[in-house]
């Protein structure tokens, strides 16, 4: 037993929540007429997610809820709650009962809930299309409608049969899958449309890209360039800026000197008029040594003079010292001899006493004194006066020519000194006429001495100029590269120029290298500088991001296309296998309904055949969504565009004894049983977990409701039977009986009733 209850509130004219509970196979639902028995079967396709209002017998939502009676207000909404046991799992969801609610408001919004969560009408429809209990409602047949299966045209049956053979859930799996499909297409056009877009903008930055890789290559370049250009220049300039100053500085000092000595030579040239002063000094000390020579010789005669006077004395003392000796023949005492021999013995001793030789002289001496003064003593001398006179007068003299002997030194002093005044003077003016001689020669040679610096320096300074100039230049220019091509470019003392074979080249190579050759390196530097600012790619940076990520997007966009792609062929590989499936499926379940038909059919009618045939149909356009519910995208699930060829349903009946062969020919009771006969076929290839028919045995007579009632029997072995009737055959198959009763306030109420209650009601 699947279906447990049913709980119905404000729908139609159950005003008040009503109940039935299905707890037997086969329930029946009996009342008199407009009691509201239909109203409940309706309550059964409400629930389940009918969305037609018109095969709920209305027209607008607000027809579904209780419209008041008598003395009952009006209701504001409408709900009618499914009650299943699920311990078999029929439902595809983890609860062993599931309740499915709908309840509508006077504003036509629905709301759905599976045991109490809201959810989306789709999940219902998926929920019960796993059940067979599908939105066709091939399992709910509505009073008057017991021949719908015959009266639907050979797509609607076909629906009809897909629902109960338990395939629109592939039906609607297809159909998701197409609307993916779709929507993945959609997909599809939008990104290329996106990629078409971009495309020209990538194309755009790729050129600017290949410009700016371009202009770093030739920044690159560049920055190599001006690192050999540095360094090369720097060091020339720094060579040449050593030289010309140590060229320049002895220059300097040599002219500095060469103006020292020129002031010099002016100098002693100007001295040279105190050359005649000395001139005079020296004639004047030439006429004082002339005089001193004069008073010399004067002096040195008087000497003279006195020296012959003195010498006549001495001559004449001579005489009379010779006059005086003739006395030598006088007689002394002899006690004077013996005095004398005494002493001069005395000496001799003494002599002998001491070894010293110069005493021993000295005592010679003495003893020559001795003798000599003894002899002096004992002369007698008459001349003595005489003698003494001359000697006096010798004296005189002498003393004379002692003073002019001193006078004489003074003169020759005075004229040494004067000589020596001459001699200087004289060696003065000489040397002076020397110096300015000198001097003369000097001034021509530091006039040619200082042209010559002065041209040596002269070029030295066009070299500085030179120097300075190309100084500044490298300057300038080092602050272009760092401009040019950033910071690295200054980087250039961490460089060394190499030769072609890669050896480092010598200070001297620089040094002495051609200008000309750096001229032309400049030169090739000028023509990349204007070639890297043709190529003008400023906001580079920028540029190269974007590129990057306009790329990135689009690599992002191509992968989504492939995902896309792929996504699409998975999508159309699926949906042809559920085509197949359904078809096959579909095919299956016929060939196996046929057999039920067949047997029902017989068995109804004691003979004859019947079976379903698949017919090739047109492309058909189909919307049987009546019921707009805002806010429900739901109720577009249930459109839907059929394929160019498809196949449908056709019946073909053969009554027993009759040559009737259409449908239409059949009498109201035949198609009653014609379409029981293939409901129940139906039933009884795939069961749904319950089965409501209204009234369908209205048009049987009693042999056939006989019949009826045996099928029924049969058919509540597998689906639970809901029968809402007023035959009496049918009711007595029933395990319960359900009266429905309207009073005067227009409110249906239900109750259980006997079977006899029931056949009274049913009357
Ligand atoms: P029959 O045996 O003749 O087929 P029935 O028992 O099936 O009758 P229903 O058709 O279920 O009767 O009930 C119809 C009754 O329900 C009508 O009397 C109608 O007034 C009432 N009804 C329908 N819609 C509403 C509504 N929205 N509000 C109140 N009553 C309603």
């Amino acid at each position: 037993m699947y279906l447990k209850s049913i709980e119905i509130a404000g729908f139609k004219s159950f005003a008040r929540k009503s109940v039935l509970d299905f707890n037997t196979p086969i329930s029946a639902v009996v009342g008199p007429n407009g009691s509201g028995k239909s109203n409940a079967a309706e309550a059964f396709r409400f629930v389940l997610g009918e969305q037609s209002i018109k095969s709920l017998r209305g027209k607008r939502a607000e027809d579904l809820i209780f419209n008041g009676g008598k003395d009952a207000a009006r209701a504001n909404r409408a709900s009618v709650k499914l009650v299943f046991n699920n311990v078999q799992r029929v439902l595809n969801i983890d609860f062993d009962e599931v309740s499915l609610e709908r309840v509508v408001h006077r504003d036509s919004s629905s709301e759905y809930f599976i045991n109490g969560s809201l959810v989306r009408l789709k999940d219902i429809i998926e929920l019960l299309a796993g059940a067979h209990i599908g939105a066709s409602g091939h399992h709910i047949i509505s009073q008057g409608e017991a021949d719908k299966v015959l009266n639907a045209n050979t797509r609607e049956r076909r629906e009809m049969i897909e629902d109960a053979l338990g395939l629109k859930i592939y039906q609607y799996k297809k159909e998701e899958s197409i609307r993916k499909l779709d929507k993945t297409e959609e997909n599809i056009k939008q990104v290329e449309s996106l990629r078409r877009e971009i495309a020209p903008h990538i194309r755009f930055l790729k050129k600017q890209v290949e410009k700016i890789e371009k202009a770093v290559e030739m920044k690159t370049d560049l920055t190599k360039m001006y690192h050999e250009y540095f360094c090369r220049e720097e060091s020339y300039l720094n060579n040449e800026r050593k030289s010309v100053t140590s060229e320049k500085e002895p220059l300097l000092k040599k002219r500095e000197e060469l103006e020292k000595e020129l002031a010099e030579a002016k100098e002693t040239l100007a001295k040279s008029n105190t050359r005649d002063h000395k001139s005079e000094k020296v004639m004047e000390v030439e006429g004082k040594l002339k005089e001193t020579r004069i008073t010399k010789d004067s002096l040195m005669r008087n000497v003279g003079r006195i020296e012959g006077e003195i010498s006549s004395l001495i001559r004449l003392l001579k005489k009379q010292k010779d006059a005086n000796s003739a006395m030598t023949n006088k007689t002394v005492l002899l006690s004077q001899v013996e005095n004398i021999t005494k002493e001069i013995d005395l000496e001799i001793d003494g002599a002998f006493e001491t070894s010293d030789i110069s005493k021993v002289k000295e005592i010679f001496r003495n003893i020559k004194k001795l003798l000599k003064d003894f002899i002096e003593k004992n002369k007698e001398s008459e001349n003595k006066q005489a003698e003494e006179e001359i000697e006096n007068d010798i004296k005189g003299l002498e003393s004379e020519k002692s003073g002019y002997e001193l006078k004489i030194k003074d003169a020759e002093k005075l004229e040494t000194e004067l000589e020596e005044q001459y001699v200087f003077l004289k060696s003065e003016i000489e040397k002076e006429r020397d110096s300015n001689r000198d001097a003369e020669k000097a001034l021509f040679r530091i006039v040619a001495e200082q042209n010559d610096i002065r041209g040596h320096l002269s070029n030295l300074e066009s070299r500085e100029s030179i120097l300075r100039k190309n100084e500044e230049d490298l300057k300038r220019e080092l602050q272009e590269g760092s401009i040019l091509v950033g910071i690295q470019a200054l980087r250039y003392k961490d460089f060394w120029p190499t030769s072609e074979s890669g050896v480092a080249v010598s200070l001297e190579e620089i040094i002495n290298e051609p200008r000309q050759v750096q001229e032309d390196r400049r030169r090739a530097l000028e023509k990349i500088k204007i070639r890297l600012e043709d190529a003008g790619v400023a906001g580079g940076d920028e540029i190269m991001k974007e590129f990057k990520e306009t790329s990135e997007r689009d690599v992002f966009l191509a992968k989504e296309l492939e995902d896309l792609f792929k996504s699409s062929e998975s999508l159309k590989i699926l949906i042809k296998e559920l085509d197949e499936k359904l078809t096959n499926e579909f095919r299956l379940g016929v060939t196996k309904i046929n057999i039920q038909f067949q047997e029902f059919f017989t068995a109804m009618f004691g003979g004859g055949s019947a079976k379903l045939s698949l017919v090739k149909e047109k492309k058909r356009k189909r919307s049987d969504t009546d019921l707009t519910i805002p806010g429900e995208g739901e109720a577009h699930d249930l459109t839907e565009e059929e394929e160019e060829q498809e196949e449908g349903l056709d019946i073909e009946v053969n009554l027993p004894k009759k040559k009737i062969k259409g449908l239409m020919m059949l009498s109201g009771g035949e198609r009653a049983l014609t379409s029981i006969a293939l409901l129940f076929a139906i039933s009884q290839v795939n069961p749904p977990p319950f089965i409501i028919l209204d009234e369908t045995d209205a048009a049987l007579d009693e042999a056939n409701s006989r019949k009826y009632g045996d099928m029924i029997a049969n058919l509540s072995k597998y689906s639970q039977l809901i029968l809402i009737t007023h035959n009496r055959e049918t009711m007595s198959r029933a395990g319960v009986i359900y009266g429905v009763t309207m009073g005067s306030d227009g409110i249906s109420r239900l109750l259980s009733i006997q079977f006899e209650e029931a056949v009274q009601v049913a009357k």
